[in-house]
């Protein structure tokens, strides 16, 4: 014992003792048990009043019998005060029933007079006492400070028995989760994991039962509304006492928001790629195709309608046309389309559309349009714009083939800095937006991933995968962004922003088909593929022109410096070797500043096109082109004032 005393330096003992001798007595067992003592000797209630408020003590030795007052008085006062003080009486005499009312008030232990041999015990007990209490105090801040922690986190942490059985439920948990802890204690944890994680979850626990954790692995969470959630989990095994795995802890984290910017950035990455590629091969098939449908029609044009040759070539030409429109889907979907946008009005775009609509979805589904009269205007190009919507309500059609509704919904729409947090790829800004919402079969996470791509399709032989493809590159090429809200079995809603132009929507006007013009003028060629470049001038020659011939910019310039008469139309390709179109129209005009110019092209990356926007005032024809559209394209350029 007397190793442990001296540790504890000095003892401070307050000492209620009128008699000084009794203290005396007091101080010599104690020190010679080992304790060092600091002393304070008081008699009266005072003094004693005094003392507990001016110095810390570790313990009180109190008389019982006291002149004026007695040990209990003392006891009252210390408990009053609130404080946990070591009590112990020192007394002479005390019977049974004193004793008993002692202990009841709290003093901690008694000693009689004559056995002081017992008063170190006693205060080394109290002590010992004193400091477990304390060590208890202190263990149970701890865990109210843990506890408060783990109620406070935005985690989910959640404590299990081995077999999976949850035991504790957090704020954290209750807000990921959206089950209160009276829904879920007792329950198996798989509860909160989608059924395909089952199997990743039994490993996860077996490894646990063998003591292994697991850190941030990533799984499919299910929530109390039947949502899928990511979480990112952290499994660690719990070891009672004996070092044996008693239970397990689990650290769940919302990582859904995370995980969708992810996936948005490699989405757009992923597109960026397929379009580049896609636009490449459009190119090339561009110019083979013009060939092949060209020389097609003027075979058809040189053949009876009873000729055998007849129903072939026109099956070939079919063939050739189906292929042109597949290219122009690639284009369209790689944003390398030439657009020619106007100031336009949604709301007379769908009104006009009314009638196709009903007839491309069938009787038994119902079309519903909203369409706000306040609808601002959005610059785009018409047709394509038509395109877009076509596809969207043919689409809902095939996810309706029950029946069902379709809603077309217009309206302004300005979106704010918030919108990033859910769709990193949308700007804010001022918008138009237009809405398709059916009532069809919705689509799961993994299929609306791929929707956008081109050739994906879930509907076999039956579908071709180009439809939204095309969309996606027409919204994103006039300055919009198209989002898709869908769950199997509840439908899906496609929103398509446009961003909003303050200028008023000029009105539609159709061309008229007819039979393509003629004319006399002169009219110089520039193409470099030859065959392409054969086939025009045969059909321009046709309809009654004269033409001069060029390969490229170089021999443009040549041909038209060696030919003395008018050359009233230049029609050229813009993408050539060393100088393109635009250059030799540039260099042309001091030259021949009366010849018109009409550019041919397949592909936007040129110079009269700016990112695929055509200015208003350039003739242009859009490769591959049907001849008559050719013919008809020429006269009007060279009418033009
Ligand atoms: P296609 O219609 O030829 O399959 P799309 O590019 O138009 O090609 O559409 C791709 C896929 O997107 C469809 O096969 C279908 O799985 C899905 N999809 C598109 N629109 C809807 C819709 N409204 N409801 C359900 N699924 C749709
Ligand atoms: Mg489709």
């Amino acid at each position: 014992m007397g190793d442990l005393l001296s540790s504890r330096q000095p003892l401070r003992v307050l000492h209620v003792e009128d008699d000084l001798r009794d203290a005396e007595l007091c101080r010599l067992h104690l020190e010679q048990a080992g304790f060092s003592l600091q002393a304070h000797i008081v008699a009266s209630a005072e003094e004693f009043g005094k003392a507990l408020q001016s110095a810390p003590y570790d313990v009180i030795l109190a008389d019982y019998n006291l002149p004026s007052w007695s040990g209990l008085d003392a006891l009252d006062t210390l408990q009053r005060e609130g404080r946990d003080i070591p009590f112990i009486l020192v007394t002479g005499t005390l019977d049974d029933e004193t004793a008993v009312e002692c202990f009841k008030k709290g003093a901690t232990d008694y000693v009689v007079k004559d056995r002081m041999a017992r008063l170190p015990f006693a205060v080394q007990r109290a002590l010992d006492e004193k400091d477990a209490r304390e060590d208890r105090k202190t263990a149970e801040r701890i865990r109210d400070l843990l506890a408060s922690i783990v109620e406070s986190s935005d985690d989910a942490i959640i404590g299990m028995a081995l077999a999976g059985t949850i035991l504790t439920w957090n704020r954290g948990a209750e807000r990921i989760y959206g089950y209160g802890p009276e829904e879920v204690l007792g329950k198996p944890v798989s509860l909160l994991f989608m059924p395909d994680s089952a199997g990743e979850l039994r490993q996860a626990m077996e490894a646990l039962e063998r003591g292994q954790s697991r850190s941030r692995h990533e799984m499919l969470g299910a929530t109390n509304s039947g949502g899928r959630i990511h979480v990112a989990v952290t499994l660690s095994p719990i070891r009672n006492a004996g070092g044996q795995v008693s239970g397990a802890s689990a650290v769940i984290r919302d990582i859904t928001d995370q995980k969708r910017s992810q996936n948005e950035i490699m989405e757009a990455q992923k597109m960026e790629a397929v379009g580049r590629l896609a636009a490449g091969v459009a190119h090339d098939f561009n110019n083979l195709l013009t060939v092949v449908t060209g020389y097609c029609s003027m075979i058809l044009d040189q053949l009876k309608e009873d000729d055998p040759m007849h129903r072939e070539i026109s099956e070939v030409n079919k063939a050739g046309e189906r292929a042109a429109s597949l290219t122009r889907h690639l284009l369209a979907f790689s944003k390398k389309q030439i657009l020619q946008p106007r100031v336009l009005d949604l709301n007379q775009i769908v009104a006009e559309m009314d009638r196709m609509l009903r007839r491309v979805i069938r009787e038994d589904i119902e079309l519903v349009t909203v369409l706000d009269p306040g609808l601002g205007s959005v610059s785009a190009d018409p047709g394509q714009i038509e395109q877009v919507i076509m596809n969207l309500a043919v689409n809902a059609r095939d996810a309706m083939p029950n029946g069902g509704k379709l809603v077309l919904k217009t309206e302004n729409v300005d979106l704010d800095e918030t919108i990033t947090q859910w769709h990193i790829n949308v700007t804010p800004g001022v918008y138009v937006n237009l809405s398709m919402t059916d009532s069809g079969s919705g689509m799961d996470a993994e299929t609306q991933a791929r929707i956008f791509e081109p050739f994906f399709t879930t509907k076999g032989h039956g579908g071709t995968g180009l439809g939204l493809s095309m969309v996606y590159g027409i919204v994103q090429q006039s300055g919009g962004t198209i989002l898709v809200y869908s769950e199997p079995g509840h439908g899906t809603t496609f929103k398509v922003y446009l961003p909003r132009v303050d200028q008023a929507a000029e009105r539609a006007e159709c061309a008229a088909a007819s039979t393509p013009p003629r004319g006399t003028e002169t009219i110089l060629v520039v193409e470099d593929e030859d065959a392409v470049r054969n086939l025009i001038a045969s059909v321009l020659q046709k309809q009654g022109y004269t033409l001069l011939l060029a390969k490229n910019g170089g021999e443009a310039l040549l041909v038209s410096e060696q030919y003395s008469g008018k050359i009233d139309l230049m029609v050229t390709d813009v993408v050539m070797p060393s100088m393109g179109g635009t250059e030799l129209a540039t260099r042309m005009k001091p030259l021949r500043p009366d010849t018109k110019v009409l550019f041919m092209s397949g592909y936007t990356d040129s110079g009269i096109v700016h990112r695929g926007i055509l200015n208003p005032n350039t003739a242009f024809i859009e490769k591959p082109f049907a001849l008559p559209a050719l013919a008809r394209k020429v006269r009007d350029t060279l009418d033009a004032p």
